[in-house]
């Protein structure tokens, strides 16, 4: 809600002011994204101010891709280690733009989590493409914190695979486990039911 003051300006009022506050705090937060080469962070601001180019010419329709101060095009070429154990891919990736911590804490609002380790099945070790990810997830905010959790993640594979619970779940797949857990407990109950009716 806003109201007009004498010179026809639109007046702000305290809801109206609190969102405004909201999205300049969002649009100049100093760590919106960050380089994945010279790993500098920017605003959202300062991320839209920087130069760009097509990101096909040729195909217009894909829109424009940010170029960093340091030359490197966004998205084009990401911090990420990979480590194959068996028939797995560990991969940590730098997410270039701030995340959430991706899993159920819903506690924690913060939204500068950069990394991210991931474990893809492999099968097919004639293709680059990996199979469906496994439910683990987890995210880190600095570059430290990614290599000691990959590490980690490598040497804990057996355990995280036949232990997935015990471990952070991105969540997705938690909510999905949730619904499918939901779903056969519903029938364990049904049954009961119409045993106790036989
Ligand atoms: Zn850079």
């Amino acid at each position: 809600m806003s109201s007009k003051t004498s010179n026809g300006a639109e007046e702000l009022t305290p809801k109206t002011k609190e969102k405004e506050d909201f999205v300049n705090d969002y649009r100049n937060r100093p760590n919106y994204c960050q380089c994945s080469i010279c790993f500098q962070y920017y605003s959202f601001n300062e991320f839209l101010a920087l130069k760009s180019e097509w990101v096909d010419p040729k195909k217009q329709q894909y829109g424009k891709t940010a170029i960093c101060n340091c030359g490197n095009r966004f998205h084009k070429r990401k911090w990420a280690i990979m480590s194959r154990k068996d028939n797995y891919v560990i991969s940590t990736v730098h997410l270039e733009i701030g995340a959430g911590n991706g899993t159920l804490d819903l506690s924690d609002h913060d939204q500068d989590y950069f990394y991210e380790t991931m474990i893809f099945e492999k099968t097919d070790l004639t293709t680059k493409d990996f199979d469906e990810p496994l439910g683990f997830q987890i995210r880190y905010k600095t570059i430290e914190d990614a290599k000691r959790g990959h590490k980690d993640t490598y040497d804990r594979l057996e355990n995280i695979i036949l232990n997935p619970e015990k471990y952070p779940m991105g969540i997705i797949p938690a909510f999905c486990n949730a619904i499918k857990a939901g779903m056969e407990q519903k029938k364990t109950i049904q049954s009961s039911v119409k045993e106790r009716l036989k």
